[in-house]
């Protein structure tokens, strides 16, 4: 059996395939078993940020691996202090403490938390289009009904307004929210880039009106939108701010760090079998190392203003708006983007969809000009056919 056959015939099912199987990843490129290249724009969903296999984060990983696998957050550890010592020293300002996990859900699903217990509110406001996970809370902050409905009765408590739209969140704002929550820049929802009048103006609500602000960078931290944390566009101030995707080089980390307002948390209220893992804790050190000492944030600045700008121009009525950030590209088309997907992923780029008319690039940072030149043609190569 081959491996598209093997895997087919045992998985859950839950996962809309391409019939590709990817065997290897270097920098921005993977392979598949018949050693065919690819210019990697997936990025396994965001994930791979400093590169596939950088050398740097296999060494730490190697090493830790060597030394303790596991180790319970009952317990200190040297790797996971260091870790939280460095999370916090790049974080915004204003956040101090750090509680981790192993996912993007579990890291809003801990702020959700977060945010009923030190408000003693029961409510919160997140924003249609908006994407946080797939576990029960962070579902029912989650926007798109696909998504939501067939697993009614979610979470009680959650609204959705639009995003943007500063009056309606005034309007759903009340003295039973326990926080508002939202992403700097949509993700899954279409590549849909909050202007800094507008999150600085949701910010004051909140402060206004005793509601926390927890803000979703499990997406667009870490450099992705040409800073370290997209907050810092805006000089946002997050009383929670969730990180996960590529926070440890690709190994499943989350992470939620915590500011002043949300106060003292009692041992026992939350926790997680996995979360503070050494192993992953020296993958994110490795990483977060990595992205400092390569300005990792100010190369997808430079790059993805320069590639979007390049995709602007091509001249096609299929698109109807490129928008972004850094290298976190949305190319929103007059047509259903699956077709598309596919023929990129013949012209050797694997990109992917944002809602169903976004063509989605999350490209690896490390990515170089020439290895960017060659998805631009093949972007406008398949847009223009
Ligand atoms: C991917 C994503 C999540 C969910 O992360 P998982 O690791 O898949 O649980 C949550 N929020 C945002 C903004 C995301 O992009």
């Amino acid at each position: 059996m081959t491996t598209i056959e093997l895997e087919s015939r045992y998985t859950s099912g839950v996962y809309p395939k391409r019939d590709v199987a990817i065997v290897r990843g270097e920098g921005a490129r993977v392979w598949d078993e018949e050693g065919r290249a690819y210019i990697d724009c997936v990025g396994g969903h965001g994930v791979a940020i400093v590169g596939h296999c950088n050398p740097a984060v296999v060494a730490a990983i190697q090493r830790q691996a060597e030394t303790l696998i596991t180790c319970p957050e009952v317990f200190y550890s040297d790797v996971r202090a260091k870790l939280l010592e460095r999370l916090l020293s790049i974080a915004p300002a204003g956040l101090e403490r750090a509680y981790l996990c192993n996912s993007g859900t579990e890291s809003v699903e801990a702020a959700l938390k977060l945010a009923r217990l030190c408000t003693g509110r029961s409510e919160i406001v997140a924003m249609k289009r908006g994407f946080h996970g797939r576990t029960m809370g962070a579902l029912s902050a989650t926007w798109e009904p696909k998504y939501r409905e067939p697993f009614m009765p979610l979470v009680p408590g959650f609204t959705h307004v639009t995003y943007g739209d500063l009056d309606a969140l005034s309007a759903a704002v009340n003295d039973e929210t326990a926080a508002v929550l939202l992403e700097v820049v949509q993700g899954e929802g279409g590549v849909n880039v909050g202007s800094g009048d507008y999150l600085r103006g949701v910010q004051a609500l909140c402060a206004e009106r005793g509601a926390l602000l927890i803000v979703d960078e499990v997406q667009t931290g870490f450099g992705r939108t040409g800073k370290l944390f997209a907050c810092q566009h805006h000089d946002l101030r997050p009383d929670l701010l969730c990180l996960a995707k590529g926070m440890a080089g690709g190994v499943p980390m989350g992470a939620v760090l915590i500011g002043s307002r949300v106060g003292e948390l009692a041992s026992g209220v939350h926790g997680s079998t996995f979360g503070g893992n050494p192993l992953a804790c020296a993958a994110a050190l490795a990483a977060i190392d990595y992205m400092l000492a390569h300005d990792l944030p100010g190369e997808a600045a430079e790059k993805g203003a320069r590639f979007m700008q390049r995709l602007a121009g091509i001249e096609t009525r299929l698109i109807r708006e490129v928008r972004g950030l850094g290298l976190m590209v949305g190319i929103d088309l007059r047509k259903r983007v699956t077709p598309y997907l596919r023929a990129l992923m013949d012209e050797g780029v694997l990109a992917l969809p944002a809602g169903s008319t976004v063509l989605r690039l999350l490209p690896p940072l490390v990515i170089s000009d020439d290895e960017l030149d060659t998805v631009y043609r093949a972007v406008e190569k398949v847009l223009t056919a």
